[in-house]
């Protein structure tokens, strides 16, 4: 075992699957802590940052594409983990 980066699991904040993370570098979405949906403005101080796992991020990201909006991080924060754990490395 060898670890490059911190590794963390928690339930995906989008579709509740669990999955391991990098938690420095996961794509994280505001939620408001209170209503468990995006804050409204104004709100923002209320609002907690909860990882969402990398099928929801790239579904996003296909949606995002279409409407011409920036897209969510989806680099090699997944890759990474994804060689790794195929590499035996957890
Ligand atoms: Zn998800």
């Amino acid at each position: 075992m060898s670890h490059e980066h911190p590794v963390a699991m928690s339930p995906c904040i989008n579709c509740g699957r669990p999955f391991m993370y990098d938690p420095e570098r996961v794509v994280s979405v505001l939620i408001d802590a209170e209503t468990g949906w995006y804050p409204e403005p104004g709100r923002r101080h209320h609002a907690v940052r909860e990882p969402a796992c990398h099928f929801c991020v790239r579904a996003a990201n296909v949606e995002r594409r279409k409407r011409g909006l920036p897209l969510g991080y989806e680099g090699d924060t997944y890759t990474d983990l994804m060689r790794r754990l195929a590499r035996g490395e957890w």
